[in-house]
């Protein structure tokens, strides 16, 4: 082959091969879901899955992780988790967006990501979509907190009245999905986590407390508390990993996009200011 047909082959490839079928299937169920999402725009992040688990309903369970430009060395690790939730659409539609936006060949970014662009596929997945996996189980939940055999059963039926949408599952991390997330965050070791929720319209916070947020563009800091089994109470008060919950102001309609650019970067700026540099000073 001659280097003009090599060029050329090239310019002309799509990322279509490359991605596994079970890829191209979730890329499918996903661009039809959401009109944020279009199916050639997934396949070109080239997502990763889970070897380990896959959802009760054995979608993958995908990922991506996002390095710095330039071979800099990352100042912190970032695991961003989108779609606990299936039915909160803005929320997953704006992380994807994000993503997209990281990976970019214009980000600036300075950190190393472990994106989860839908952690609960078969909630997103179902006609209509549902917060809970297709067991049933709330993921927020589902999380492995030390009080979760003491108390999880016992908050949902005496504070929830056993309400379907709250249910933690038969036994803590009895489900793939937060199996799968618990092994990333024991092996990613993140610096910070990120989860995004919607529609209370506003910024909770849990873990140590020099990290606690100002504002994300116009969201603002109010503590919403934890719950046994959620992630707040799992990864922030029992790891002491600051968590930061973004809680979109609706679960149906996106924020313009000028805000959703400026929430990126208040995120970016939170690490820094709030962990990077709080770690310097140790
Ligand atoms: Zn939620």
């Amino acid at each position: 082959m001659s280097m003009s047909q090599t060029a050329s082959a090239s310019v002309v490839s799509s990322p279509a091969p490359s991605n596994p079928p079970a890829i191209t299937e979730f890329c499918q169920d996903f661009a039809d879901k959401l009109r944020t999402v279009d199916y050639q725009g997934c396949l070109t992040l080239n997502l990763n899955q889970s070897i380990e688990h896959k959802s009760i309903e054995h979608r993958p369970l995908t990922y991506k992780e996002v390095l710095p430009a330039n071979n800099q060395p990352p100042k912190g690790r970032i695991l961003f988790i989108s779609g606990i939730h299936g039915d909160e659409y803005s929320a997953i539609s704006i992380s994807y967006l994000w993503l997209q936006t990281l990976l970019s060949p214009e980000s600036q970014t300075q950190y190393h990501w472990l994106f989860l662009p839908l952690a609960n596929p078969d909630g997103l997945f179902q006609s209509p979509a549902t917060r809970q996996n297709a067991d049933g189980v709330d993921l927020n939940r589902n999380f492995p907190s030390p009080d979760w055999d003491e108390l999880a059963i016992r908050t949902w039926k005496n504070h929830y009245r056993m309400n379907k949408r709250r249910y933690p599952g038969p036994t803590a991390a009895s489900e793939p999905e937060t199996q799968w997330m618990v092994q990333l965050v024991e092996r990613f070791k993140p610096t910070a986590i990120i989860s995004i929720h919607a529609p209370y319209g506003l910024l909770d916070y849990d873990g140590p407390e020099h990290a606690q947020p100002n504002k994300i563009g116009h969201l603002k800091h109010r503590a919403l508390g934890t719950y046994p089994g959620s992630l707040g109470r799992y990864a922030g008060e029992h790891l002491n990993i600051p968590v930061l919950t973004l809680e979109l102001k609706s679960a149906g309609r996106m924020p313009n996009q000028t805000e959703i650019n400026h929430m990126l970067n208040d995120l970016e700026t939170w690490v820094t200011e709030k962990i990077e540099q709080k770690e310097w000073d140790l």
